[in-house]
């Protein structure tokens, strides 16, 4: 007879793996959880960034932080001082790492890895059955934290594609006191792409090109633009490349609700989680300090009720304004390093940062809608009245 589980969490990547480890530190007290995941081990497949905001969660795990940034663009430079809440990296390596010990410490909690799932099939009340490669496993709640399917041009407002390397020199080439968070300069002028630099140290950093464009950008495409950036950042010098990373975040998902899906009646439940489960901030794909947040909260909620919770929607006025910014910056795309400057170098640093990172007061979201140039953004929200309400409602409240 096929084994039972109070849960089941597909995926066991960054949010699969955040509520699993959650769920291991109540002790005997943890649901029976199986985490199937396709993957067949871990590596440093990525680097977690963010602000290091009151509030931030697995603060622990941070390996290197930086106490300014920059932005680069329209034949402007703005620096940044964010002494006050450094920009933070946690290597990917480390929190798989940290979060697999937490899970293997608890006998009630496993994870099967090459077990891509094929299927998920409501078993009748108060039971899942999940398909995978590995076998057949059944479940009272599942979370399915796998990614959407794949990209597609209409599905959101905007792609975020990036493609990046850790590269390592002989000598000293960057300078490791400053992130670049964004530096337009020498891309093409048509697209919206831009370099990202995290310097680990003066020799070593991961170098990242990064497009927004209506539609998802293959890392091929997006290669000869690295290597232009490296030629430029590091001219007449070959570097040594550490690992590569890349992806596709949604930015702006439509017709999609932003808590994700979820069924079931409070007593067995079916709720997707992490970026397909709108995990991601839309202004800004980044989504690792909201998983962490959804992680406490779900796992909250199934110790006291027994039942796991999707992410929270972000409240309306935030989530209309990303979707009027994304606007304009799809419509617009000539535009965004002047806006980014502006952002960055008009309002308060306090104040964008807390917007960014889901903490804004009303008197910060006044601040950074005071700090953007009115004229784009009128003509974006008379459009947008223009267009039958529901083609862009449902994405804002569901
Ligand atoms: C390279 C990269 C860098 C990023 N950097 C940042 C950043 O700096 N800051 C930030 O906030 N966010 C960042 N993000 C965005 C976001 O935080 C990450 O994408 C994060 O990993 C999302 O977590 P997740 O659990 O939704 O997806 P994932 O971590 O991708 O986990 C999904 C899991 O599902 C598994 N899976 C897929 N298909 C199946 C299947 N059929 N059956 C079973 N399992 C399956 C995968 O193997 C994977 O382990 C980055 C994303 C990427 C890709």
């Amino acid at each position: 007879m096929r084994s039972h589980h109070d849960l089941i969490i597909i995926g066991g990547g960054c949010a699969g793996l955040s509520l699993a480890a959650r769920l291991s530190s109540y002790g005997e007290d943890a649901p029976r959880t199986l985490v199937v995941d396709s993957r067949a081990g871990y590596s440093n497949d990525r680097t977690w960034c963010f602000w290091r905001l009151p509030g931030t969660l697995a603060q622990e795990l941070v390996e290197y932080e930086w106490s300014q940034f920059r932005i680069a663009g329209a034949g402007k430079e703005v620096r940044v001082d964010c002494s006050a809440t450094p920009y933070c990296a946690i290597p990917a390596e480390r929190f798989y790492w940290n979060s697999l010990a937490a899970i293997s410490g608890n006998e009630r909690i496993g994870l099967v890895n090459q077990a891509p799932v094929h299927g998920v099939v409501g078993g009748g009340p108060g039971r899942w059955e999940v398909e995978t490669a590995a076998g057949s496993y059944s479940a009272t709640n599942v979370v399915d934290t796998r990614p959407a399917r794949a990209p597609r041009q209409g599905d959101a407002l905007l792609w975020q594609s990036f493609l990046g390397v850790e590269v390592e020199y002989e000598k000293g080439s960057f300078d490791a006191r400053q992130v670049t968070l964004m530096d337009f300069g020498g891309t093409p002028g048509q697209r919206m792409v831009f370099t990202y630099i995290l310097p680990f140290d003066a020799r070593r950093a991961l170098v990242e090109i990064t497009e927004f464009s209506p539609y998802a950008v293959v890392p091929g495409e997006l290669q000869p633009l690295l290597r232009g950036a490296l030629d430029r950042l590091v001219p007449g010098r070959e570097g040594r490349v550490v690992r590569t990373e890349s992806g596709v975040l949604p930015m702006g998902m439509l017709g999609a609700s932003p808590g994700g899906v979820q069924w079931g009646d409070g007593r067995w439940s079916y709720v997707q989680a992490g970026v397909a489960g709108g995990g991601a901030r839309s202004c800004t794909g980044y989504a690792f300090q909201r998983i962490q947040r959804w992680a406490e909260r779900c796992a909250l909620q199934i110790r006291e009720h027994g039942s796991p919770v999707g992410h929270a929607k972000d409240p309306v006025t935030l989530a209309f304004l990303d979707h009027l910014f994304l606007r304009v910056l799809r419509d617009r795309p000539q535009l965004a390093p002047q806006l980014f400057a502006q952002l960055f170098g008009k309002a308060a640093t306090g104040s964008v940062l807390r917007f960014l990172g889901d903490w804004a007061t009303a008197a910060d979201i006044v601040r950074v809608v005071a700090a953007l140039p009115p004229g784009p953004f009128v003509k974006a929200l008379m459009s947008l009245c223009a267009e039958p309400a529901a083609a862009w409602r449902e994405s804002l409240v569901s």
